[in-house]
């Protein structure tokens, strides 16, 4: 499937379907890897080549991804990865998909790129909300650029 603009997203909201940390391998940075080692043990993460990663169970499924009676849930929280945090979301500083105008985000003096993984069931599309706009988008930005790393907007309330 296609990468969106997020001009084409009307809101975004986490289902905690778990489709995410099923279906997709999740790249660490290395002080990431080296905290879940420290916390974890290896044996909870994994190597390619030139990644380090999530280790993922037989089923896909992350080690870290738990199911209650109604939804997934992350037992990592607030330590969960970065590549974790912005998934649907894709910050950039160019253009990288369809529409310029669509994707373009002015945040403070950057100008910005956004986009959205259409696999994720949150998704609605349409003209785009003001809290999709004014705070979801921005916070994702926020995480993207290192200069906050809690979420308030960008995950399900649990
Ligand atoms: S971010 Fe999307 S794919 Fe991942 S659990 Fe939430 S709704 Fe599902
Ligand atoms: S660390 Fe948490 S959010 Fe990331 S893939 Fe694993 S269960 Fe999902």
């Amino acid at each position: 499937m296609r990468i969106v603009p997020w001009n084409l997203i009307s809101t975004w909201h986490c289902t905690r379907c778990g489709i995410c940390c099923r279906k997709y391998d999740v790249v660490l940075k290395l002080p990431e890897w080296l905290n879940i080692v420290k916390a974890f043990g290896v044996e909870y993460t994994a190597a390619s080549i030139s990644k380090f990663l999530l280790r993922r169970r037989a089923d896909g499924s992350c080690v870290f991804l738990h199911w209650t009676p109604n939804v997934f849930l992350c037992s990592l929280q607030r330590t969960k990865p970065k590549a974790c945090k912005l998934w649907p979301f894709k910050v950039l500083d160019k253009p990288g998909y369809g529409s310029v105008n669509d994707a373009e985000y002015h945040y403070g003096h950057r100008r910005l790129f956004v986009y959205v993984d259409p696999m994720c069931p949150g998704l609605r599309y349409g003209v785009p909300k003001p809290e999709f706009v004014y705070s979801v988008i921005p916070e994702f930005i926020e995480i993207a650029l290192g200069v906050r790393h809690k979420q308030f907007k960008t995950t399900a309330n649990l």
